[in-house]
C-alpha cells in the first residue's frame, strides 16, 4: 500500500460514522476511529490497559460467545445490545449506555486470524423509542381504566384490556365500531360536542356522565379525552381514558346521606354546630346556632369576641375558665350558660365541644354542638321552687311535731309508764326520719339554687368522730369502732361535716348485716385529713362507683326496693365535701362490703 492509499484509508476509516473498534484475537484495542471515541466520548490513548477480552459484559453477552466457540472468520451480526462504556476505563465523561447493533469480522493473513472489526451502529434512540412505546403499550394493556382511542369519525381504532371488561366488547368486535356503542342513546349529542372540541385540540379532563356496556347497564364514569396528532401535529383522532367511578359515587352517596342523617338529627335534636379555628380565630356557625343566640345570620358577624358579648355577664368567667381548661387538656369542654340575645331576652344553652390537636399536641380546633334548654331548665326551676317552698312548709310542723314528742317522752318516761313510753320512742323515731328527709330535701334545694352556705370555722376532725360515734352508736344495729385516730384540725363547717359522717355511718349501717362492725379512722395524706367509713355489707359494683353520688340515684339490682331512702344522702355529701375542696369517692366491690372515704384540706 503506498503511503497516499494508507492515508487515504486512514481518513476514510477515521471519519466512517460507523463505530469501528479493531483488536487483536488477544483482545488488545489496535486502533479504533472517531465515531468510536465520539460513541464513548474516551479516547484512544485511555485504552492502552484495556483488553476486550477481559470486559465482562461483552463476555457474557456480546461478541465473545463467538469467539469462544472458535470464531472461523465469518461476518457476524450480533443482536442489539446495552452496552455499557469498557468498565476498566474510568473516564468522567464517559457515556454510560448506548444501544448497539454489531457486526464483526476479521482480517485474515494466510488464513490466519490478524484482526478483528467490531463495528457498531448506535440505535439507542430508536430503542429508547421502541422502549417507550412498549412502557406505553404495556401501561395501556394493564390500566385499570378502560383506554380507547377513535379517529375523527368516532371510529374506535384501539381497545384495551379493561375496555373489554368494563363495556363487555372484546378488542375484535369493539374496532371499526362506533363510539356510541358504549354511549346510551340519550347522550349521544355529547359525542357530538366532544370530536368538535377534540378538532380544536382542546382536551377535556374528568369529564363526569354515564356510559352504558353491552347489555346497557348504565354506569357512572370519569372520562379524560386528548387528542392524537400525527407526525405533522395533525389531529386526527383522540384516546379516552373511562374511568368506572361507581364505588366512587356509591361513597359519596353514602356520605351525602350519612350527612343527612347527622342533619336530620341535629335539626330534630335542636342542636346547632360550631367550628371554632383556634390560629385563624374564625368561628363558623351553621343556622341553628344563628337561631339559637337569637341573632340574623345575615347581619351578625360571627366570631368569637361578638359571641362573648351574647353571654350573660354572670355566666362570663364560667365559660371562659371551662374554654381555657378545656384548651389546657385539663377538662372537658360540657357547660351550660345562659346568654342574652339583642332582642333582650335570656336563654340557657347547653354546649358540648371536642378539642383537635396538632402534631405538637397545641389546639388548633373545638368542635361543638349547641342546644338551647331554656325551657328545661325553668321546669327545673319550678320543681326546685315547689322542692324549697315544700319543705320549708313542712319543717315548721314537723319542728314542733318533734318538740312534743319529745316532751311527751321525757315526761313518760319519768313516771316509768312503760308501754306508753314505748309508742312515743318509736313516734320520736319516725319523727326524727321524717325531719332528717325535709332537711335532706332542704339541702338539696339549696345545692341546686347554689344558696348552700357554709360556716366555717377551725375544728379537730378527731373529735368530731368521736363525738358523731358516740351520739349514734345507741340507735345504730353495727358495732362501730374507732381506729385510734391522731388529732387534725380543719377549717370548715362542722354540723356540716357532721351530717356526712352521719349519712356515711347511717349508709353503712343500713346496707349490711347486724353481725358485722363499721371501722372510722381519720389519718393523713399530704397536707389533707382523710377520713374513712367502712363497713363489711353488700358492696357497690364498680359500675356503680361514680353514679351513687349523682342526685337520686341508687342501686337499683334486685327486683323489688329493700332499702329505705331517696338517694340524696351522698350527693348532698359530695356537694358539702366539694364545697370545703376536698374530694369523696368509694372504694367496694360487690359482696365485699364498701369504704368510703373523704378528705379535708389541714389547717396548719
Ligand atoms: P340512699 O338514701 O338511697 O341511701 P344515698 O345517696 O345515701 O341514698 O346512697 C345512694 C345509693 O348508694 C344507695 O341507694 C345505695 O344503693 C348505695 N350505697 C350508699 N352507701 C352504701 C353502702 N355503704 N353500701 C352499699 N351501697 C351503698
Amino acid at each position: 500500500m503506498t503511503k497516499d492509499t494508507h492515508i487515504l484509508f486512514k481518513t476514510i476509516f477515521d471519519q466512517s460514522p460507523i463505530s469501528t473498534q479493531i483488536f487483536t484475537p488477544d483482545g488488545e484495542t489496535y486502533l479504533v476511529n472517531n465515531a468510536w471515541e465520539q460513541l464513548w466520548n474516551i479516547k484512544f490513548a485511555e485504552l492502552k490497559k484495556y483488553n476486550i477480552l477481559k470486559d465482562q459484559q461483552l463476555v457474557e453477552t456480546g461478541i465473545m460467545p463467538y469467539i469462544k466457540r472458535g470464531f472461523k472468520g465469518e461476518v457476524v451480526s450480533l443482536p442489539a445490545i446495552r452496552y455499557i462504556a469498557p468498565k476498566s476505563v474510568s473516564v468522567k465523561s464517559a457515556v454510560q449506555f448506548r444501544w448497539l447493533s454489531a457486526t464483526m469480522y476479521p482480517i485474515k493473513e494466510d488464513g490466519i486470524i490478524e484482526y478483528l472489526v467490531l463495528q457498531h451502529k448506535d440505535i439507542t434512540e430508536r430503542k429508547e423509542a421502541e422502549e417507550e412505546k412498549q412502557l406505553f403499550t404495556s401501561i395501556v394493556k394493564s390500566s385499570r381504566d378502560a383506554i380507547i382511542s377513535k379517529n375523527l369519525d368516532g371510529i374506535i381504532q384501539t381497545w384495551n384490556k379493561s375496555a373489554e371488561k368494563m363495556f363487555g366488547f372484546t378488542q375484535e368486535e369493539a374496532i371499526g365500531k362506533h363510539i356510541t356503542v358504549t354511549v346510551p342513546t340519550e347522550l349521544r349529542s355529547e359525542e357530538t360536542e366532544i370530536i368538535s372540541k377534540i378538532k380544536r385540540g382542546i382536551p377535556i379532563r374528568h369529564y363526569q356522565t354515564v356510559r352504558w356496556n353491552k347489555q346497557h347497564k348504565r354506569f357512572p364514569v370519569s372520562i379524560s379525552i386528548s387528542p392524537v396528532t400525527d407526525m405533522h401535529g395533525k389531529i386526527i383522532g383522540a384516546a379516552n381514558i373511562t374511568r368506572d367511578i361507581t364505588e366512587e359515587k356509591n361513597t359519596e352517596t353514602k356520605i351525602r346521606e350519612s350527612e343527612e342523617r347527622l342533619r336530620i338529627a341535629l335539626d330534630a335534636g335542636k342542636i346547632g354546630v360550631w367550628d371554632w379555628n383556634i390560629a385563624d380565630n374564625k368561628l363558623t356557625w351553621t343556622d341553628k346556632v344563628y337561631s339559637i343566640h337569637g341573632v340574623n345570620k345575615n347581619k351578625f358577624k360571627v366570631s368569637f369576641q361578638n359571641f362573648k358579648k351574647l353571654i350573660h355577664p354572670d355566666d362570663k368567667k364560667r365559660v371562659f375558665e371551662t374554654i381555657e381548661k378545656t384548651l389546657k387538656g385539663t377538662a372537658k369542654f360540657i357547660i351550660e350558660f345562659r346568654i342574652i340575645t339583642p332582642a333582650g331576652k335570656i336563654r340557657w344553652v347547653s354546649t358540648q365541644a371536642n378539642v383537635f390537636c396538632d402534631e405538637n399536641n397545641k389546639p388548633i380546633r373545638l368542635l361543638g354542638a349547641t342546644s338551647e334548654i331554656t325551657q328545661q331548665k325553668q321546669i327545673e326551676q319550678e320543681k326546685n321552687d315547689f322542692l324549697s317552698m315544700a319543705s320549708h312548709e313542712l319543717r315548721t310542723p314537723i319542728t314542733s311535731m318533734k318538740m312534743f314528742v319529745d316532751l311527751l317522752y321525757n315526761t313518760l318516761k319519768k313516771e316509768k309508764n312503760e308501754k306508753p313510753l314505748y309508742l312515743a320512742h318509736r313516734v320520736r323515731e319516725q319523727t326524727n326520719r321524717l325531719k332528717e328527709l325535709i332537711n335532706n330535701l332542704l339541702d338539696v334545694s339549696r345545692i341546686e339554687t347554689g344558696k348552700l352556705q357554709l360556716n366555717k370555722d377551725i375544728f379537730n376532725i378527731s373529735s368530731l368522730v368521736h363525738e358523731t360515734v358516740d351520739g349514734i352508736q345507741a340507735s345504730t344495729k353495727n358495732k362501730i369502732e374507732v381506729k385510734k385516730l391522731k388529732n387534725f384540725r380543719v377549717f370548715g363547717d362542722k354540723y356540716r361535716i357532721y351530717q356526712v359522717l352521719i349519712n356515711l355511718i347511717t349508709n353503712a349501717s343500713k346496707y349490711s348485716d347486724s353481725d358485722t362492725k363499721i371501722i372510722i379512722s381519720v389519718s393523713r395524706r399530704n397536707n389533707h385529713a382523710v377520713v374513712s367509713v367502712q363497713d363489711f355489707g353488700i358492696g357497690i359494683a364498680q359500675d356503680k362507683h361514680k353514679k351513687i353520688f349523682d342526685r337520686l340515684y341508687q342501686v337499683d339490682d334486685t327486683p323489688v326496693k329493700t332499702f329505705p331512702g331517696l338517694g340524696l344522702g351522698l350527693f348532698i355529701s359530695k356537694q358539702i365535701i366539694e364545697k370545703h375542696d376536698g374530694k369523696i369517692w368509694v372504694s367496694s366491690k360487690k359482696g365485699k362490703g364498701s369504704t368510703f372515704i373523704f378528705t379535708l384540706p389541714l389547717k396548719n
